[in-house]
């Protein structure tokens, strides 16, 4: 069913969705089609033509550090976060990759010293990002292998340290935890947008991750970029790009640097929208109310249970005064051991949260899908509380 022009303003799907209780419900991955609606408002100013002479070669800046970075992208990316204030881009490189998923890879390439006897270990603080292990893993690489929890960390030598924030799953920000020097800091900012965070100041850490994905919601883009202070890592960085892929799509960076235009207009030229509201307060708005929503479910039994409200701080992006709001559920079954398979009963299908670094007793379920899949989601939460407070 197509949503209505005052549906979609009003970040609301459909009052019709009733669940039947069987529908297959998937919400395991972070796939941010809740954003699709806006889009669908904005459809037209955000329409890019590419004729077919267009993006053929392979080079896009060969005097940057960056050689494949379409200078379209890099202009619409510092725009944007000065527009949002929350990260500096003066005196940074940007490099881009195919997702920030590559660029935690090429950041881990960059990084490692070359000729240890041993591969570095690479921790993050539980519970962490669940793909972190698998991507470090993934290769056997003899320069660096995952060590698990920052927190529990406590070998000698160096070390990288992934610092997300806020973080994945849980929406709170987060600070390095390894209680010595020597390491090496990669922020992975993916979630340092105003719909999900109060932006608090432009951070200006030495290696900073962000992702189209998570900011405008267009992970099939595959769009992700570093700022990086140093140029001899941003070099490393691009040659690991370079010898991996020969670069990043241009279509997608010109796609990407549309949308971001479009998200600073939004908020620059509020009077050409149409009565639209700006991005990231149409995205506030309803994350918002789905976390009302949840909470309230959640609070008519003892059957699960919610992280307390982090505290609140002052947004100087949007002047509102606001706790984290995160973009997965973080939540705890109290009376059963594996919470993952006890919704599975109920054809709803959500991350175990064993692959976080924690117990199973908790479960990651993703808060960005689709109106009618995350209202039909609460209904069916709400029927298994009920039939569980009888
Ligand atoms: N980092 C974090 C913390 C994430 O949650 C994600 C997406 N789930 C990524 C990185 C990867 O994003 P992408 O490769 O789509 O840019």
């Amino acid at each position: 069913r197509m949503v209505s022009l005052k549906e979609a303003k009003m970040g609301v799907a459909s009052s019709q969705v009733v669940d039947d209780g069987k529908t297959p419900i998937n919400l395991d991955h972070g796939d941010p089609t809740m954003y699709e609606e806006y889009w669908h408002l904005v459809s037209e100013k955000t329409t890019i033509v590419i004729p077919g002479n267009q993006g053929i070669s392979y080079f896009s800046d060969v005097g940057n550090v960056c050689w494949f970075l379409e200078p379209q992208f890099a202009r619409a990316v510092t725009r944007l976060h000065e527009v949002v204030g929350n990260a500096i881009t003066e005196g940074y490189h940007i490099v881009v990759g195919t997702g920030s998923s590559q660029l935690y890879q090429a950041a881990l390439y960059a990084l490692t010293p070359h000729g240890l006897l041993e591969p570095i270990d690479v921790v993050s603080e539980a519970p962490f990002y669940s793909s972190y292990p698998l991507i470090t893993d993934f290769l056997e690489s003899g320069l660096y292998r995952w060590g698990g929890d920052a927190y529990k960390y406590d070998k000698d030598g160096p070390y990288i340290e992934i610092v997300t924030t806020p973080n994945n799953p849980d929406g709170l920000t987060r600070w390095p935890v390894v209680n010595r020097s020597g390491g090496m800091l990669i922020y992975d900012l993916a979630y340092y947008w105003p719909q999900y965070t109060p932006i608090t100041s432009p951070a200006n850490h030495d290696i900073m991750l962000f992702t189209v994905s998570k900011c405008s919601g267009h992970a099939g883009s595959r769009i992700g970029w570093a700022l990086v202070k140093d140029e001899a890592i941003a070099r490393k960085m691009t040659k690991y790009i370079e010898i991996s892929t020969i670069g990043v799509s241009k279509d997608s960076q010109i796609r990407a640097a549309k949308v971001f235009d479009v998200i600073s207009d939004s908020h620059e030229h509020k009077g050409s929208f149409d009565g639209i509201s700006p991005f990231f307060d149409h995205s506030y708005d309803q994350m918002t109310r789905r976390w009302q929503q949840l909470r309230e479910a959640v609070s008519n039994g003892t059957l699960f249970s919610l992280p307390d409200f982090p505290p609140s701080a002052l947004c100087t992006f949007s002047g509102r005064t606001f706790a984290p709001i995160s973009a997965f559920a973080w939540l705890k079954c109290e009376r059963v051991e594996h919470c993952a398979n006890f919704f599975k009963q109920y054809n709803i299908y959500v991350r175990d949260g064993s692959f976080f670094g924690t117990s199973s007793n908790f479960v990651r379920i993703s808060m960005l899908d689709r109106p009618e899949k995350f209202e039909m989601f609460i209904q069916r939460l709400m029927s298994i509380i009920n039939s569980f407070s009888t």
